[in-house]
């Protein structure tokens, strides 16, 4: 019979809260759900024995993942994922719903299915243009022969449709750091660490930021158990918005958190260059004409020399006879200027003259006036030279600042993101059909899309189904770990009912979204207790939207 009751809050190990949500799997003999679909009954039955057996009196072996954990009454898992609650192992924490009916307000934690004793919640939850179903807390298909534990009907503007719900465990999966600076952080390919451990590497610098790769099965898997265990801890805590420390072999220390600014060697960032130096000239070579005879944007890696550049010669622009260290690329354009470091432009330069060679005689004279600014505006000097042509600062004229000002506004804020690469084309595709192949030519087919926590996820193309999401549209704790070591993330696939039947889908584990709100898991006996997260307007694209028909 079906348990209406489902939250339960109880202190477990030690002084910790949990709230328990749906009730995953059990240790009864009665099998499944009254809820569950009759087709399935005998499989579930099989499986439920094997998913949470007693292992003594009173401990509950979960097999949610390879540990097995046996679990004492009152007590949670390694993972403090599961737990033993009165002989029921259960999933500690709630199902994560999208709501996009709300737009304003707050995200809120909201029980669903409530004590008889606490008030009902009266939201909206079962219009099924409105309710959305994440993999966040509804448990895993592990062992990936099962069904994933929400497939889920519903109908989107008369088109019947199905959505996927699991928590996908994943070895192989990494994250791709964004960080926005034109620091060095160190050399490329440098060992990135956390305490102490090898945990990544910095890899090729874009356009205004410096990269890292964190994580991956190298790292999980590929070194001591110390290097696997911190390498997950790591990536759950910045998949989950929260700060890390690192270091680099040869290079900074560096304080990351996605969405908020890096913070090198102690200091925090505040500027994205608006553009490498060739870029800085190109973009301010006008606003620079006539306020100066020169000007040297300083970059680790394109310094721009103005009268040289292609721009000062569209300006008609007097050569100014400035040599510049380093090598020329093209005319105006310098690699290799000085050291990549912490100074000036991303070099390791605190005199920006000391880039400066030598002044042609014949070319310069006394009273030249040179600008030398960093690609951010942050470092930034003026010279005039005397009769000797010999650069003496002098103080900046304010027409000259007022450019340096604008390319400081042309700056955008430093920031870290932090992008979640996971690999989903393992078995984790078994919980949607018994033939994944299909599912994989479904999703390269755009028949399928593709979510992690109700945030779009790119699909990379090639062979699997290997996604990158941004962890920043992502709810608030949607990561996980299971001590194996590997990573838990929420993933949704969601398709027309037909299509879902093309490719095999487990057709008889379909249920109603009301039913799913009011049942929980098709392996549970008890609802879940949902958590509600409203998506804002300019979030994420409610996941329900059909995917484009092709061919
Ligand atoms: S680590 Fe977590 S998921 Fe794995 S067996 Fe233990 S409680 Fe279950």
């Amino acid at each position: 019979m079906l348990t209406a009751v489902v939250q339960f809050r109880q202190r477990l190990n030690g002084n910790k809260l949990l709230t328990y949500s749906h009730m995953t799997e059990h240790t009864k003999t009665d099998g499944l759900s009254a809820q569950a679909p009759a087709a399935a009954t005998q499989d579930a039955e099989t499986l439920s024995a094997s998913q949470a057996r007693v292992t003594g009196a009173v401990k509950i072996e979960c097999n949610a993942c390879p540990v097995l954990c046996q679990i004492s009454p009152g007590r949670s898992g390694a993972c403090d994922r599961y737990a033993n609650q009165d002989g029921m192992l259960i999933r500690v924490d709630p199902v994560l719903v999208l709501n996009r009916t709300l737009k304003g307000v707050e995200p809120a934690l909201v029980p669903f299915a409530p004590n008889a004793s606490e008030e009902a919640w009266a939201g909206d939850l079962v219009h099924a243009n409105d309710v959305f179903i994440t993999g966040v807390g509804s448990s895993t298909t592990y062992p990936d022969y099962k069904p994933a534990p929400f497939i889920v009907g519903s109908q989107i503007d008369g088109v019947d449709m199905v959505t996927v719900v699991t928590e996908g465990i994943f070895s192989y999966c990494s994250l791709k750091v964004k960080i926005d600076t034109d620091r060095y952080l160190g050399p490329e390919q440098a060992n990135v660490l956390c305490r102490g451990e090898v945990v990544g590497h910095v890899t090729t610098a874009e356009y205004g930021s410096q990269m890292l790769s964190l994580g991956g099965v190298h790292h999980l898997t590929g070194g001591s158990k110390k290097e696997g265990r911190i390498t997950m801890e790591m990536m759950q805590a910045l998949g989950n918005k929260e700060a890390a420390e690192l270091s680099i072999e040869g290079g900074a220390q560096l304080v990351i958190q996605a969405g908020r600014a890096p913070i090198v060697n102690g200091v925090t960032e505040q500027r994205m260059r608006v553009g490498c130096g060739s870029a800085a000239i190109g973009i301010f070579a006008q606003q620079f004409f006539e306020l100066a005879d020169e000007v040297v944007v300083v970059d680790d890696h394109i310094t721009g020399v103005l009268t040289e550049h292609q721009a000062g010669c569209c300006l008609n622009m007097r050569p100014s006879g400035i040599s510049i260290r380093g090598r020329r690329s093209t005319p105006g354009r310098y690699f290799q200027v000085a050291n990549p470091g912490t100074g000036w432009g991303g070099t390791d330069i605190s005199d920006p003259l000391a880039i400066i060679e030598k002044w042609d005689s014949k070319r310069a004279w006394p009273g030249l006036r040179l600008l030398m600014t960093s690609t951010t505006g942050e470092h930034a000097a003026w010279f005039v030279l005397d009769q000797d042509l010999i650069p003496q600062q002098q103080e900046m004229p304010t027409a000259v600042q007022t450019v340096i000002d604008r390319i400081g506004e042309n700056c955008e804020p430093s920031l870290t993101t932090v992008l979640f690469l996971g690999g989903a084309g393992g078995s984790l595709r078994a919980g949607v059909t018994d033939n994944p192949v299909l599912l994989t030519r479904a999703i390269k087919n755009a028949l399928v899309n593709v979510t992690c926590g109700g945030a779009p996820a790119y699909v990379w193309p090639g062979g699997g189904i290997t996604v990158m999401v941004d962890v920043l549209r992502m709810p608030d704790h949607s990561f996980g770990t299971v001590p194996t070591p590997a990573i838990v993330a929420p993933f949704e696939f969601s398709m027309r009912l037909e299509d879902f039947k093309n490719l095999g889908g487990h057709l008889a584990y379909v249920r109603p979204l009301d039913e799913v709100l009011r049942s929980g898991a098709w392996h549970a006996d008890g609802a879940p207790t949902a958590r509600q997260w409203v998506m804002q307007p300019t979030q994420n694209p409610w996941p329900l939207g059909q995917p484009p028909q092709l061919g």
